[in-house]
Formats: C-alpha cells, sequence, structure tokens
C-alpha cells in the first residue's frame, strides 16, 4: 500500500507528493470535487504518510499508525462531519480548542472536515482564525462537493485541491479489477458513475436496470398510445416512494437526456444507456424536441414539489401531459 493506491486526478497527486517532499504541506487545505471521487481517501493518505512509523515519503497501511488511521481512532488525526443537517458549532469549537494542542503520538495533527459546506454560518465563522493561522503542528482539510457553498472567507483562506471526474475508461479499469460484471454491464456502470468511482463501486446495478426498466415503460406509454390515465398512475405510484423517486427521477432525466442527444445525432456516443441505443433510437422518433425539453422541465417541476412536500398531483399530470405532447398539441 501507498500513495500510489490512490485512483485518478495524477496532477492533484503530484502537487500533494511534491508538497510532502518540500515539507510544504499547507496547512489549511481544501479539497473540492464531485462525490466518491477519492477525497476523504487522499486526506487520509497523506495523514497516514505524515504520520507512518516507518518514516520516509509515503505510507506503509500496517504500522500501528496507519492502523489505527484507516481504523479511524487515531488520537492524531480527527475526522468531522455533518451532525445532522449541519456541522454544528459545538464540533467546530472542539476543533479549535484541540487544534492547538501538541500531537500525542504522531508527528503532526490531522482535522478532516467531511462535507464542510454544511457548516453553518456560526461554523464557519468559528474556524476563520484557526484556517487564518493555524498552528505549525496541525493540517486541516476541508472536503467539498458543493464549495460555492462555503464562505469566501473560508475559501480564500484555504489552498484548494481539485479533483476532476475519472474517464470512463479509467472507471471500467478499476471495476474489471474489483466486480465480476460483464463488458455490456461494466461500460454501463462507467457510464452511470460520471466519473466518480465510489458511485460505480455502490451502485446495485440490478435495481437500477430494474427501476430503467419501469421508466422505460413509462415513457412507452407516453409516446406510443396516449394513455393518460395509465401514464399517470405509474408516474404516482412512482411519486409516492418519496426515497426511490430521487434516484429513479435521476435514470428518467438521464433517459430523457439519451432521447434528446440521439434525437441530434442518431450515432451519438456520448449517451449513457448505450447498452439500450436501439430501444432509445425507436423511442425517440416518437418525440418531438419540444416535448423532450418539456417533460424535463415538468420532471424538474415535480422533483422542486416533492422536495418542498407540496401536493405532488398537478405537477405530475403536468410531466405525463407535456410528455405526451397533449400541451403542444393545445397551443
Ligand atoms: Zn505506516
Amino acid at each position: 500500500m501507498g500513495l500510489n493506491a490512490f485512483l485518478g486526478n495524477a496532477p492533484t497527486l503530484e502537487t500533494v507528493e511534491r508538497e510532502l517532499e518540500q515539507d510544504r504541506l499547507p496547512h489549511s487545505m481544501l479539497f473540492v470535487g464531485i462525490q466518491g471521487i477519492g477525497k476523504r481517501t487522499l486526506a487520509d493518505f497523506i495523514s497516514m504518510t505524515v504520520n507512518c512509523l516507518r518514516g520516509g515519503l509515503d505510507f506503509c497501511g500496517q504500522c500501528r499508525s496507519c492502523r489505527k488511521i484507516i481504523e479511524n481512532c487515531h488520537p492524531d488525526v480527527k475526522h468531522y462531519e455533518p451532525e445532522g443537517q449541519f456541522i454544528k458549532i459545538d464540533q467546530m469549537r472542539e476543533l479549535s480548542r484541540e487544534v492547538f494542542f501538541e500531537p500525542f503520538e504522531g508527528k503532526r495533527r490531522f482535522f478532516i472536515l467531511d462535507e464542510a459546506d454544511k457548516m453553518n454560518l456560526e461554523s464557519a465563522n468559528s474556524i476563520l482564525k484557526t484556517l487564518e493561522e493555524p498552528p505549525e503542528n496541525s493540517h486541516l482539510i476541508l472536503i467539498s462537493n458543493k464549495p460555492n457553498e462555503l464562505l469566501t472567507t473560508i475559501r480564500s483562506r484555504c489552498q484548494t485541491y481539485r479533483f476532476g471526474p475519472l474517464p470512463s475508461s479509467e472507471i471500467e479499469q478499476v471495476l474489471t479489477s474489483k466486480l465480476n460484471y460483464s463488458g455490456e454491464d461494466l461500460s454501463l456502470l462507467s457510464r452511470i458513475s460520471q466519473g466518480s468511482i465510489g458511485r460505480a463501486l455502490s451502485l446495485d446495478l440490478k435495481e437500477y436496470k430494474k427501476g430503467r426498466q419501469e421508466l422505460l415503460d413509462l415513457l412507452e406509454v407516453c409516446s406510443q398510445n396516449f394513455l393518460y390515465t395509465r401514464a399517470l398512475k405509474s408516474l404516482t405510484a412512482l411519486a409516492r416512494e418519496k426515497e426511490a423517486f430521487g434516484k429513479k427521477a435521476e435514470i428518467l432525466y438521464s433517459l430523457l437526456r439519451d432521447l434528446f442527444l440521439l434525437k441530434v445525432d442518431a450515432a451519438c456516443e456520448l449517451i449513457t444507456h448505450w447498452d439500450i441505443r436501439g430501444k432509445l433510437l425507436s423511442l425517440c422518433a416518437n418525440f418531438s424536441f419540444r416535448q423532450i425539453v418539456d417533460g424535463t422541465n415538468a420532471l424538474d417541476h415535480i422533483e422542486t414539489g416533492i422536495k418542498r412536500n407540496l401536493s405532488k398531483p398537478l405537477a405530475l399530470d403536468h410531466f405525463v401531459l407535456s410528455f405526451s405532447g397533449q400541451l403542444a398539441k393545445e397551443d
């Protein structure tokens, strides 16, 4: 084990390696990029490298220090994450106190803040001074996939490290070594994961395909015979599953996006659902651009409605009507 076990984002890793080598690792760091791309992993790898008992510019993953960090029980490596909705002021007060302690058994202390954008205003303000003048033996690593939701005053005090999505080919390579999937499934999984290796590894492909089939049936109903009641019924059933709806809405978005892309260019290689390309091509022949765009907008409405707990019937109605082209016809 060692830093070279880190997958993807080579330029970011090289920057960190250089800083470790020159003993110039910043004390206030901000890791930004999509979820599941390895931000937290690299933060842990850095804390292991600095504190590894074997010394050098890498970590072994086996010494007492490395093992404690892996098991999340090293007294010098602290993780903070939202308690409920927010990272709370009490957590940040504790951090601001502890940051000045000398290392207990390691060389340096690390404070890793997962979902740092979930700090409320009070919490964020309370660590500004610490970020501005962190003590020599401590490093703060803030992690965020929504950096725009961080205060500018927080961002400006940190050195930012960007983590980009992994290309499909790299994801496929990793998946091949870890999962026992067919070539077609691997390709689908790497496309759905949108460059996030964490997402690819945690996704239940069988469940995903089942959900996708339901949605394809819905699109079919909307496209061929205009069976208003049937379409509305299946969509209402979908929206009732509050938890699952978010996931299904995401699949539906990606299907609509594919229909749009195929409508522009039947040979488009950017589509997500490459494995059912034939089916999508025949579907998209039945829809106009306007229907696809209207359907996507209507889906936005349903999602917002559900988040706000508004009554859904109207939004669902609107989706089925606009996607079936009925609204357009009435214009
Ligand atoms: Zn070690």
